[in-house]
């Protein structure tokens, strides 16, 4: 990924301390209700006047109190709140994690997406990030071409890789019912081990169906903003799994809650990215790190898709996980020179001088 705006939050705290945050969104406005501009926006009018009468050390009562004056925007409230986190883990010198309640494990299994749709390119790729034990588990999204062709394709790549990992799809809500029935079969059959948002968000019913019906776990993604939904989704038993996110759920708190209802009904975890780069990538791993049980890790791989840094230091990814930070805050700290360089309003003429990311 070459080109992808960031909304970087940083809160200065009058007892000197600085949390920071970030709201990224897949595609603006084309993918849900939010922009990067919208972000800026909303945090800069309505959420700055509560921000400056509040007490950064009262989280859940600030969050509550911006809650009461803003309905929605998700994505900047988990950028704001990230920062308070942040801030909070640096004053009292504890890892985000065990601000939100203590961690579970110290890594995360994280998933690659090959996206190709080239059935032997993506085998390629996926041979050559096994080799290089970065990620054994594998996401495709298909549902643009006609349901059988998705199936073939992913299937070969299944057969291909075998045991070595795990096959998953994402349909991105492409399918309606009678496809998605077809399609389910098929991927049942071919050994993929999870589908994500098979059919329409809205077609809740229609997942409950398909849920019921099908052996192979059917995960919420598209359907799930935050705990109403959760909890919509899990009296209806329309989906086996959550995928979780911190900006879509409004928050990690919010996006906690979200992981207690699954808990209580049943449901399992995997841990979702609107592709941050680092610091909603690690925001969320400590988040996920709470979580007691993720059976279907995470894909918090946002930051090796992009080709520039903005981290001092790279977050550390291995042997097939993330590894969580166990410095006060996030863990991670943003670079100054290469945030001014990204800048929107900075000098278009300067041209960077930092070394080049290594490339995957
Ligand atoms: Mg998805």
């Amino acid at each position: 990924m070459y080109r992808q705006t960031i909304v970087i939050v940083r809160i200065h705290c009058s007892d000197g301390i600085v949390g920071i945050g970030e709201g990224t969104t897949i595609g603006g406005l084309s993918y849900g209700d939010e922009s990067p501009e919208s972000i800026k926006l909303a945090i800069d009018t309505y959420f700055e006047p509560i921000l400056k009468i509040s007490d950064p050390s009262r989280i859940g009562q600030t969050m509550a109190r911006i809650g009461r004056v803003v309905v929605g925007n998700h994505f900047a409230k988990s950028a704001v709140e990230t920062a308070l986190l942040d801030a909070m883990g640096k004053r009292v010198g504890l890892p985000v994690s065990e601000l939100l309640g203590g961690r579970h494990r110290d890594e995360l299994p994280v998933a690659w997406t090959l996206a190709s749709g080239d059935t032997a390119k993506d085998i390629e790729e996926a041979e050559r990030v096994l080799g290089l034990r970065r990620h054994n588990i594998f996401k495709l999204k298909i549902g643009k071409r006609a349901v059988a062709d998705d199936v073939a394709h992913v299937a070969s790549i299944k057969k291909a890789l075998g045991d070595k990992a795990s096959v998953r799809v994402d349909v991105n809500q492409a399918w309606d019912e009678a496809g998605a029935s077809r399609g389910l079969a098929m991927l049942e059959a071919a050994g993929v081990d999870l589908v994500e948002q098979p059919i329409a968000k809205a077609n809740r019913s229609g997942l409950a169906r398909l849920a019921a019906r099908f052996i192979i776990p059917i995960m919420a993604d598209e359907a799930l903003h935050g705990p109403d939904d959760a909890f919509d989704l899990a009296s209806q038993a329309a989906a086996d799994v959550f995928a979780v996110k911190i900006a879509q759920s409004g928050g990690l708190q919010a996006a906690g809650r979200v992981g207690a209802i699954a808990d209580a009904a049943g449901i399992g975890l995997y841990g979702g990215t609107m592709l941050e780069a680092g610091v909603g990538t690690i925001a969320s791993a400590h988040l996920f790190a709470t979580f007691p049980q993720l059976a279907w890790g995470t894909e918090l791989f946002g930051p090796l898709l992009l080709t520039e840094e903005i981290l001092t230091e790279p977050l550390g990814y291995g042997d097939f996980v993330l590894k969580v930070p166990d410095k006060p805050g996030l863990g991670v700290e943003l670079d100054p020179d290469r945030i001014d360089f990204f800048r929107r309003d900075r000098d278009r003429t300067r041209t960077h001088s930092f070394p080049a990311k290594a490339r995957i």
